[in-house]
């Protein structure tokens, strides 16, 4: 389902090339959940955006859902973010000026999977009952953060994206944050790459894979 084969990324610095992936390859199934460490600067967000389609590798092949994200124009790999990839980041990247239920509904109505009682579903799960007509200033981090792991989930995508999605928060929050993201990935059967410098975060989770000097070895969380 998620497939990074022999990836290479360099970016261009003022310093010259910076080699931050080097023969980089992963194999994510259906359902599995997948976290990924490694010290700051190690490429791990590089990594993230890359499988999103957000960014190119130089070299290498990356599959989503039986299609090469690289070969597409990003009309394309927009698409493919839109209707297969929930994306979840640290900061929580809200639309400020859309309510709670609005911003979880937007994201199924680009994918055009719109489905008032999924959505309402999702509201209850995600302890938001009631709130459903604040914005988003109106609520505290780890509810924020409740609500953009919600707004991810919400077109049912077949891949979760989460890059430190506890990191803004507090310890017991962001637990707590944590049990919710785990049980609605496998309750809706989503492959989950949680990207984490957080051994707690990485225990439950199926694998733990580490980058370190551009190159991926196995670890333990
Ligand atoms: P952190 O844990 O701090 O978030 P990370 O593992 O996510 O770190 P990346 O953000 O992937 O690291 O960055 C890897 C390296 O690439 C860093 O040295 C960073 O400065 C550099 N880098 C990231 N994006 C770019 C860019 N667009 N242009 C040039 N260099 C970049
Ligand atoms: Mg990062």
């Amino acid at each position: 389902m998620l497939e990074l084969h022999q990836v290479h990324k360099t970016y261009a610095t003022p310093q010259g090339p910076l080699k931050v992936l080097e023969d980089v390859s992963l194999r994510l199934a259906a359902g599995q959940s997948l976290a990924l460490m490694g010290e700051s600067g190690s490429g791990k967000s590089t990594l993230l955006h890359l499988a999103a389609g957000i960014d190119l590798p130089d070299q290498g092949a990356i599959t989503l859902e039986d299609q090469n994200v690289a070969s597409l124009a990003e009309p394309a790999r927009a698409k493919l973010r839109r209707e297969q990839l929930g994306l979840v980041f640290q900061q929580f990247h809200l639309v400020p000026s859309l309510t709670v239920i609005d911003n979880l509904r937007l994201q199924a109505r680009l994918a055009k999977r719109d489905d008032a009682d999924w959505s309402g579903y999702l509201i209850e799960r995600l302890g938001l009952t009631g709130m459903e007509k604040r914005y988003p200033e109106q609520l505290s981090g780890g509810q924020q953060q409740r609500l953009a792991i919600g707004r991810a989930l919400a077109p049912r995508p077949s891949l979760l994206l989460a890059d430190e999605p506890t990191g803004n928060l507090d310890e017991t929050t962001a637990g707590k944050v944590l049990e919710l993201l785990l049980s609605l990935v496998r309750e809706t059967h989503c492959a989950l790459l949680v990207v984490t410098h957080s051994p707690q975060v990485a225990a439950p989770l199926d694998r733990c894979l580490r980058l370190s000097h551009g190159r991926l070895l196995d670890a333990a969380p």
